[in-house]
């Protein structure tokens, strides 16, 4: 994985531009972050509001349509069965997000509310539920014959149950990420980049380019640039997602009428998303795809998966069974063993993070997540959190985290 000499010249450059040096005077910044998806530019944007001289650097681009970041719309819940950990970081994400759709003067975050449903015995469910009654959050239950008053264009089961967080809804994803990092004040330095590479007391990215910490945000790229180390312990899935038109003048499928929605499902679990800034109503199974890699995946659906999803759609949403598919994304999962972020140092390099393994819940969690490694930063004494850790990612892919 070499250097590009458009990739250097842009660092070069970039470097000095940020640094106001000479375009050939060497910059050492206090920081650079590798990866402009959602974890690294939240990263780089809490390291500079802590005052730090910071780089980012990406081989593509913020946001852009390969990263896992990528595309039009995420899912911010805050409902994670009371899991400890998510919960509170999604809560406390959710108002950063908001803050910045309002400095930024942009539709980031749309409110719509995330309506969850499954069969009413679901431990999941009920444990989502009770940390909601606790936390405060505004949120209603439905049993199913409320369900299907409240939203008749979709088909409930017997024996179903939900409730809404009302306070829940959509962030629009790759805007979102290029936002954060407009926000910051920054801009991407395109330059793939290799393994730590020791330069005196800082680490070289390129010539021209160095900084005295490295955070790896890499997502789903991550065993690419650490074989050794993480082939097999963060894995790449192919996950389709489908874009499916209302006929015209029907408005039951807008966020006026539907809510972000989760069929929970004993855990196979079918997400989706009203027809948000005109793209259609957007839905996808959760389930892991086969292995790809990110760079040269096929990005076009598959006839079973758009056969599959119409299926659902006539069982769940039958107004929408013969709709037509007016858009699909192909991007991928990058899943820890079972579901748990990685946020670590290289072993045997203190000032080198690893952050990544969003296992297709990440994106809502970008601001604490940033947070997090930001503080790992500015404080090496700082303790990883357990489940965060290197050691505790598995070779065996176990998802426990949904
Ligand atoms: C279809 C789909 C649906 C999802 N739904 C949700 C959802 O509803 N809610 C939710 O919270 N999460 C969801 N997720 C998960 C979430 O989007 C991801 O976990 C999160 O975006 C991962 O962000 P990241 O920053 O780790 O990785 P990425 O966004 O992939 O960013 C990594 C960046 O690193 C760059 N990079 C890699 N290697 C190098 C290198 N060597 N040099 C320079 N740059 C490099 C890449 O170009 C890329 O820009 C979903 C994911 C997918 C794919």
């Amino acid at each position: 994985m070499g250097w590009t000499r458009r990739g250097t010249m842009a660092a070069m450059s970039a470097a000095a531009a940020t640094s106001g040096r000479a375009a050939t005077a060497p910059a050492i910044f206090d920081a650079a972050v590798i990866g402009a998806g959602v974890f690294g530019a939240w990263t780089a944007w809490t390291l500079k509001q802590a005052g730090l001289r910071v780089a980012l650097v990406d081989a593509y681009g913020a946001g852009h349509a390969r990263a896992s970041s990528g595309g039009e719309s995420r899912v911010i819940r805050v409902s994670y069965g009371g899991d400890p950990l998510y919960s509170p970081m999604a809560r406390d994400s959710l108002a950063a997000w908001d803050a910045l759709s309002a400095r930024q003067g942009l539709p980031i975050l749309h409110r719509t509310g995330v309506l969850w449903f499954s069969p009413s015995d679901d431990e999941y469910m009920k444990k989502s539920l009770a940390w909601l009654e606790t936390s405060g959050l505004p949120h209603k239950a439905f049993d199913r014959a409320g369900l299907a008053a409240a939203w008749p264009q979709a088909v409930f089961r017997e024996g179903e149950s939900g409730f809404l967080e009302q306070a829940s809804g959509a962030l629009i994803a790759g805007r979102g990420v290029q936002s954060v990092v407009r926000d910051a004040g920054l801009q991407p330095v395109i330059l793939q980049a290799g393994p730590p590479r020791r330069a005196g007391d800082a680490y070289e990215l390129a010539p021209g380019l160095s900084a005295h910490s490295l955070v790896y945000a890499c997502g789903p790229w991550l065993p690419k640039v650490f074989p050794d180390l993480l082939a097999g312990r963060i894995v790449p899935t192919r996950q389709e997602v489908y874009h499916f038109g209302a006929a015209p003048g029907d408005d039951r499928f807008t966020p006026a009428h539907l809510p972000v929605w989760a069929d929970f499902n004993n855990g196979d679990l079918v997400y989706g998303f009203p027809d948000l800034e005109g793209q259609g109503f957007k839905f996808a199974f959760d389930a892991h795809g086969p292995l790809v890699d990110p760079d040269t995946q096929s990005r076009q659906p598959s006839p079973d998966g758009v056969a599959r999803a119409r299926t659902y759609l006539a069982r769940r949403f039958p107004a929408l069974a013969e709709a037509p598919l007016i858009h699909a994304r192909v991007c991928q999962y990058e899943n820890s063993s079972n579901g748990d972020f990685l946020i670590d140092r290289l072993p045997g390099d203190d000032r080198v993070w690893l952050v990544g393994g969003g296992s297709g819940h990440g994106f809502k969690h970008g601001p604490a997540v940033g947070r997090l490694v930001a503080d790992h930063v500015l404080d090496p004494g700082k303790p990883v959190e357990p489940r965060f850790s290197l050691a505790a990612k598995a070779a065996t892919q176990k998802r426990e985290i949904y």
